[in-house]
């Protein structure tokens, strides 16, 4: 049984960084709803930059990125981000300040030092920054050139992350990125060097030509680099959505019950090595902040994945970038091409798509994000009465009873658990919750057949 369950996981249950998931997002979601939702939040702020640039593309990766023919492309793209910036900034009212700048991609470090430099002047200039303010950055070791590192310490980057996925030649020649170890061992040290102690290591499982043996590996080339904190993810295999992952199709890769087998042995390894277990997919050293708001159930998951961060809402700049306000999200346009066109010819915000919430998706969204950081669910807590967290316990009690049955939850006085041994499930059980998977019954029928409709 337990098989079945992991390759019914591996098929089409979603990550959750989102709830709906963003395929659900739908094109009735205009600029006029950025405008009304974004006046009305309040309190603190955090915003996400997204440069979406590399220098190669990695037959795996799954995001919104391009390789441009020359770095015009990335200068062009800057003069739509500052517009998309100054338009922004006007509209979040006076009382918001940010508490966290998270710069992701594509590849931050394709910028030159010179642009970043001007990318952040830009952000300081337009938005009210804490003097605590957060900044995170995804970096590319492969790119990241020594005045980069340097200008990288001097704008006060607190934590960098560093792409990695995996140290055996063989794997990286197949993914078709090559990365010596002790490259990023330098990078690593250099980084130190200039104060940024706080690292990230993004690994990952379920890779062509992976095996047990060489998971063990690659964490014990970890271990040896120290980082605070490892997210070890499984890899997706979308080519429906990313074509050029079918350049992996060559090789086998590794079955469902392969990868559960690979991810419990990093689990293993990091665990013994001092290595405490975040959410599904991270591991972090003592005193790691993710680590203390997951133990504190401050933690919270969204587009970044899991995060410290408490602010009320994120905004998404540049292309393809998610806004997520509380009364729904806004995603900008996906292609760098219209995204410039909405700012530069249209002169109006670069809105692609988005989703607005009612009530009952925001229930939904809160206990499952409840099980993807906690592994637990109070439905009367979430549901605010008894009489609502029977409704959602019986919509989902289908589901959840066969994995009560095999010993993956427990249910008790409308909590759910998730079992230990069946935390690699977790995607799969948190989909009981899933209004847009097919089994659920939504609490809120009309809402169901307006969309059945649409
Ligand atoms: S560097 Fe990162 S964002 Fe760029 S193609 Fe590789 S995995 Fe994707």
């Amino acid at each position: 049984m337990f098989t079945t369950f992991l390759s019914e996981l591996d098929q089409s249950t979603p990550r959750y960084t989102s709830y709906p998931p963003a395929t659900y997002f739908n094109k009735d979601i205009t600029s006029q709803h950025y405008i009304d939702w974004i006046q009305e939040i309040e309190g603190d702020l955090s915003l996400y930059v997204h440069i979406p640039f590399c220098q190669a593309l990695c037959w795996f990766c799954g995001c919104h990125t391009k390789v441009p023919g020359n770095y015009e492309a990335a200068t062009d793209y800057l003069t739509s981000l500052y517009k998309e910036i100054e338009i922004v900034a006007d509209l979040v009212p006076a009382t918001c300040c940010i508490t966290h700048l998270h710069f992701g991609g594509g590849t931050p470090t394709f910028l030159k030092s010179s642009d970043l430099e001007m990318l952040f002047k830009n952000l300081f200039q337009n938005f009210q920054m804490t003097k605590e303010v957060t900044i995170d950055m995804e970096i590319d070791p492969r790119t990241v050139k020594e005045d980069l590192v340097c200008l990288i310490g001097e704008l006060g980057v607190n934590r960098v992350s560093l792409g990695v996925q995996d140290f055996d030649p063989k794997v990286q020649e197949a993914i078709g990125r090559i990365q010596p170890f002790e490259l990023v061992e330098d990078t690593l040290y250099r980084l130190r060097q200039k104060g940024i102690v706080h690292v990230n290591l993004d690994m990952m499982y379920g890779l062509p030509l992976q095996t047990e043996k060489s998971i063990e590996e690659n964490v014990k080339k970890v271990l040896k680099l120290a980082p605070d904190r490892c997210a070890f993810f499984g890899y997706g295999h979308v080519p429906w959505m990313k074509p050029h992952q079918k350049k992996l199709e060559i090789y086998q890769l590794p079955d469902s019950l392969e990868r559960y087998k690979q991810f419990s042995r990093a689990k293993y390894l990091f665990n013994a090595s001092g290595y405490e277990s975040i959410g599904i997919d991270h591991f972090a050293l003592p005193g790691d902040s993710l680590l203390l708001a997951a133990k504190s159930k401050r933690m919270k998951r969204n587009f970044q994945g899991y995060t410290s961060d408490q602010a009320n809402a994120v905004i998404g700049l540049g292309a393809s970038a998610v806004t997520q306000v509380p009364k729904g999200y806004l995603q900008n346009n996906s292609v760098t091409k219209a995204y410039k066109e909405a700012l530069n010819v249209q002169k109006t915000l670069p809105i692609g798509r988005g989703f607005a919430f009612s009530n009952e998706d925001k229930i939904r969204g809160e206990i499952i994000s409840h099980l993807m950081c906690f592994f637990e669910a109070d439905l009367s807590d979430i549901c605010g009465t008894p009489r609502l967290a029977q409704e959602y316990m019986k919509g989902a009690y289908q589901t959840l009873h066969l994995y009560e049955r095999e010993g993956l939850v427990t249910i008790k006085d409308l909590k759910i658990t998730i079992c230990e041994e069946a935390r690699y499930l977790t995607r799969l059980i948190a989909k009981s919750f899933d209004d847009f998977s097919p089994h659920t019954k939504r609490i809120d029928k009309d809402i169901k057949i307006k969309r059945a409709k649409g």
